[in-house]
């Protein structure tokens, strides 16, 4: 932890902000104030983007074996720093320690995996008659901006990152303002690993000033952004008015559907990781239980019991950290008070901790119409509702119906149901006998208002390179 206070990483070194200011984190396991980091304005972001405009032909013209190979040095850097990148991710985020680790293992494998497909991006030639030749060229866009949440801040920045280093485009990344050190550090660990300078450049501040100013910059080719509906819809509303193109990974209300043939035990364990995961602050969580009739209360127990098994708290043992701000803690505990309005039946939880910190009582709720705004809006802490259902088609028709289409679970025994209501699920992730499931190598990415586009896979690296035909009359 080099800096006290963190300054913006720009043009390959750490850079005070035009403006003199910082803000402070918050440790959410304690509500008190922890790192001190930049408060950028359009002036440090104009900065970043000019200083990744002057870095992109450089490194678009290193040779992809060679960009690989930074990528790969990155990944082992990340690696050897893990421990010291988790702890600043825990203060940051209030996961526990091993959930810190997990994330930070993926964020370099990220790099691993697309530095290893760096030198496989490759046009083709196409058959137009004899006479001419005809290829495509895959060029990366420039600029990107990156713009992350703050609930797997190096493991999103590195999602976004790692594919668009790879494809040769530079890079500037505006972190969520609640944690943004682990990303400075990705940039510094960057830049020791021979990424040239300016490649990769991380403005810190907030969204309406930071994160609004790397939208609006004339010189940034392409926004990939992660985060709300809100905000992701005020960003494509400013891309279209100059058709920028941007990827956005928004939000979730996803379905998690027992079948009444499922493994119950093996399903209730699941369905409980599904919706405390992050302390139910991932844009995947499975909040919305969907249970066949003839099992619903045989499956209520046993999810009952898996839930109350799970440890609320900071400390390594436990698997339920905090909400991360003040204002996110009050909104869930606001969630739990209109589900008791809107006739709730708590079946554990309900509450939120008195100790210091936002911790929330892992909550599972049953009995709610279809309707109720707690079974309809994205709560984003460890809150799920169990419905019930009649057959497999009332069982899709419920899961489809939701503005959002990130991801869906299922569970059953029976191959030929997994796979004909997997094909129906309006969701860009499935997934069948666990939740949630994947890796860097699964596309990943919303249907409906989840959102446009895919990050992870081979499928990302298609957002970050541009397709030039050349027709040439021989
Ligand atoms: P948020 O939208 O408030 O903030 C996300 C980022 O956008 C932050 O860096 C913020 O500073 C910035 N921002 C906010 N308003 C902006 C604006 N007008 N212009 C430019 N930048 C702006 O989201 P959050 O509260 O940090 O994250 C939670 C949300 O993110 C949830 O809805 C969750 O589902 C979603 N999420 C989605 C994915 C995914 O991959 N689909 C992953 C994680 C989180």
């Amino acid at each position: 932890m080099t800096q006290t206070p963190w300054n913006h990483h720009i043009g390959g070194a750490f850079v005070a902000p035009a403006g003199g200011q910082h803000l402070s984190e918050i440790d959410p396991r304690t509500g008190e104030a922890s790192f001190r980091i930049a408060r950028g304005d359009a002036s440090d972001i104009d900065r970043a983007v000019q200083s990744a405009a002057a870095a992109v032909e450089g490194w678009r013209s290193v040779k992809a074996l060679d960009r690989a190979r930074v990528l790969q040095k990155i990944a082992v850097a990340i690696r050897a720093s893990a421990d010291e990148l988790a702890r600043i991710e825990q203060v940051e985020t209030g996961k526990p320690l091993p959930q810190a680790r997990v994330d930070i293992e993926i964020a370099a494998q990220y790099f691993e995996f697309y530095g290893g497909l760096a030198p496989a991006i490759e046009g083709e030639t196409i058959d137009i008659g004899s006479g001419k030749l005809c290829y495509t060229l895959k060029e990366p866009y420039g600029v990107i901006g990156v713009i992350t949440p703050w609930n797997a801040p190096i493991n999103q920045a590195a999602r976004a990152a790692a594919p668009a280093l790879a494809a040769g485009n530079a890079v500037v990344v505006k972190p969520s303002e609640f944690t943004s050190v682990s990303s400075l550090r990705l940039a510094e660990i960057a830049v020791a690993c021979g990424l040239p300078a300016g490649a990769l450049n991380v403005v810190t501040g907030t969204g309406l000033e930071a994160g609004a100013a790397l939208v609006d910059h004339p010189l940034v080719a392409k926004i990939a952004f992660t985060g709300s509906l809100r905000a992701g819809r005020e960003i494509g509303i400013k891309a279209a008015g100059r058709i920028l193109p941007v990827t956005l990974e928004l939000g979730g209300k996803s379905p998690d559907i027992v079948f009444a043939d499922a493994d119950l035990e093996a399903a209730a364990r699941g369905a409980a990781r599904g919706f405390t995961v992050n302390a139910g602050q991932a844009c995947i969580a499975g909040t919305r239980i969907l249970v066949d009739r003839s099992v619903r209360d045989r499956f209520v127990a046993l999810l009952k019991a898996e839930v109350e098994k799970l440890k609320v708290g900071a400390g390594d043992d436990c698997q339920v950290g905090p909400i991360i701000t003040a204002p996110q803690f009050a909104k869930v505990g606001e969630y739990l008070g209109i589900a008791r309005e809107e006739g709730a039946q708590v079946v554990t939880g309900g509450k939120v901790k008195d100790a210091k910190g936002y911790f929330v009582e892992p909550t599972v709720l049953a009995g709610l119409p279809e309707d109720s705004r707690v079974v309809r809006e994205e709560i984003f802490g460890p809150v799920c509702a169990v419905l019930d259902f009649e057959n497999e088609a009332d069982a899709i028709r419920m899961a489809n119906d939701t503005n959002y289409g990130l991801a869906a679970g299922l569970w059953t025994q029976n191959l030929s149901r997994a796979h004909r209501v997997a094909a129906r699920l309006q969701a860009g992730q499935v997934y069948v006998n666990e939740y949630p499931s994947g890796g860097v190598e699964t596309p990943f990415g919303g249907y409906k208002q989840s959102g446009i586009g895919r990050e992870k896979g081979r499928e990302a690296l298609a957002h970050y390179v541009q397709l030039k035909t050349v027709i040439v009359t021989l």
